[in-house]
């Protein structure tokens, strides 16, 4: 997985660089836009048993050019100051393009949470928790943490507890984290967003007849041929949305090994026949590949890598087979493996914008905690209501009546999960045709991640430049 002779924020600013000499911003702007804004490196002493730990944990702040900050806290054993400065300014860059009002940032905690037990798991992100609210870089309109890779909903829930421990009385106190359980101010739809996402945006490519036409694939996702490296939360529901829509997920990976089927696997199936017994290996009807990452390289039209990062590389990238490339996890691909995938014709659709499902929903979920009241409450019975007595006078201009079935779907007013998905869906949509007409209009931009970049280096730029610093 993460190669530690390796930079990934090297490599993070060789793309924003690649793409930055086709914008118009001057030397310091983008110089301002790359730097990483605010770091802060911790050691805390937490007691685990009888001894006490050392845990060394991070917060990078990227982009200060709107506020809150917003990106998740990583909880992994491989979590370094290089990795935290690359994902925060990834942040950055993915708000800008979905047009989410926040700056960049990260956080990390280098642990393995396997080693830990729920209750140390508690005081350790409780204290990371402390450390951060001491210094001012945690709050609703400062950085607003959330999951990410190792964390969940659980974590997010002791994060907004210790910090309004910490601030009593503060009325917004729940939007400074997101991700949080829908019983202490969570959204419905933010377990699955960064997975829906991958879908929709993923979805409006296969829609593209030129696009297509370009990879010698037919549109549509339905019949597709799909590969899902990771089942975690973002790999699971990626999976799973596919599936729904008709495509064939014939294999699936796990650091443990890869399975495959070519009549395609359940995801269900596959994810409680490993919650069962530990491992994707030995799935009914499959065939196993002990190597995980052989999964990258075998037969399909679209390959998701929902794991970590620099897992496929300028030595793997010849050999992979797919024609599309869905950038689920953050950073998956280097540098060198881009400019194979360029030339061989194969579409990299780039992280920033792809899994921006996740921060998306974050802010439905932050903009709710400072509403203080949920989607859907005011106008669902409203709405139905009209809807209803649209019905009725249809019915009697046109003397026909509209079946049980087809009244309930007509009348049905919006619950938060209908407009959480539908917010989402346009966000992708809309995020997905600006990459590809800012590619379409530069017929040098050699790929749709460089794209993606000159998209989030024209936003941030024009925001600096409002801000009036750059007169
Ligand atoms: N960790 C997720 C990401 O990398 C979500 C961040 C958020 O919701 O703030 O995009």
């Amino acid at each position: 997985m993460s190669n530690t002779n390796y930079s990934f924020f090297g490599a993070v600013e060789r793309s924003f660089d690649k793409a930055a000499k086709f914008t118009k911003w001057d030397e310091g702007i983008l110089e301002q836009i790359k730097a990483c804004n605010a770091v802060y490196r911790m050691n805390f002493p937490v007691k685990i048993g009888d001894k006490i730990e050392v845990i060394k944990a991070y917060r990078v702040q990227h982009s200060h050019h709107k506020s809150p900050c917003k990106g998740g806290i990583r909880f992994s054993k491989a979590v370094n100051l290089d990795e935290v400065m690359a994902l925060a300014a990834l942040m950055t860059y993915k708000c800008a393009i979905v047009n989410v009002p926040f700056g960049g940032a990260k956080g990390g905690i280098s642990i393995d949470p396997k080693q830990y037990t729920p209750y140390q798991l508690e005081n350790i992100t409780r204290r990371y928790t402390s450390e951060l609210t001491k210094k001012n870089f945690i709050g609703p309109g400062i950085d607003v943490p959330a999951p990410d890779y190792g964390t969940g909903e659980r974590e997010m829930a002791w994060i907004l507890d210790t910090y309004t421990q910490l601030k009593p009385g503060e009325i917004d106190a729940a939007g400074c984290v997101t991700g949080k359980p829908i019983t202490q101010g969570g959204v419905w739809g933010r377990r699955e967003a960064t997975g829906l996402g991958v879908f929709y945006g993923l979805r409006a490519v296969c829609k593209m007849p030129e696009v297509m036409t370009k990879v010698g694939l037919t549109t549509g996702v339905g019949g597709k041929k799909v590969i899902v490296q990771g089942l975690g939360n973002v790999g699971y529901h990626s999976a799973k949305f596919f599936q729904n829509a008709g495509s064939r997920i014939v294999a699936l990976a796990e650091y443990e090994g890869a399975i495959w089927s070519n009549d395609g696997l359940d995801v269900d199936a596959v994810f409680n026949h490993r919650k069962a017994t530990g491992s994707i290996l030995n799935f009914p009807g499959a065939t196993n590949f002990e190597n995980s990452a052989d999964a990258l390289e075998m037969e399909c039209d679209i390959l998701i890598p929902a794991a970590l990062e620099n897992v496929i590389d300028g030595e793997n990238a010849a050999r992979v087979k797919a024609k599309i490339i869905g950038e689920a996890a953050n950073g998956p691909l280097t540098p060198e493996a881009d400019e194979i995938f360029a030339q061989r014709g194969i579409l990299v659709v780039p992280d920033m914008y792809l899994n921006a499902g996740g921060v998306t929903v974050s802010y439905f979920e932050w903009l709710k905690n400072l509403s203080h009241v949920r989607y859907g409450r005011m106008e669902k019975r409203f709405e139905e209501t009209q809807n209803a007595n649209m019905i009725k006078k249809v019915e009697e201009l046109t003397g026909k009546t509209i079946s049980e079935q087809d009244k309930s779907k007509i009348v049905h007013g919006p619950d938060e999960i209908d407009l959480v998905y539908s917010g989402l869906e346009e966000t992708m949509i809309n995020a997905t045709h600006e990459v590809m007409d800012a590619w379409k209009a530069n017929s040098e931009i050699p790929d749709m991640r460089t794209a993606a970049y000159v998209v989030a280096i024209n936003k941030v730029g024009v925001a600096y430049a409002e801000l009036g610093i750059f007169p």
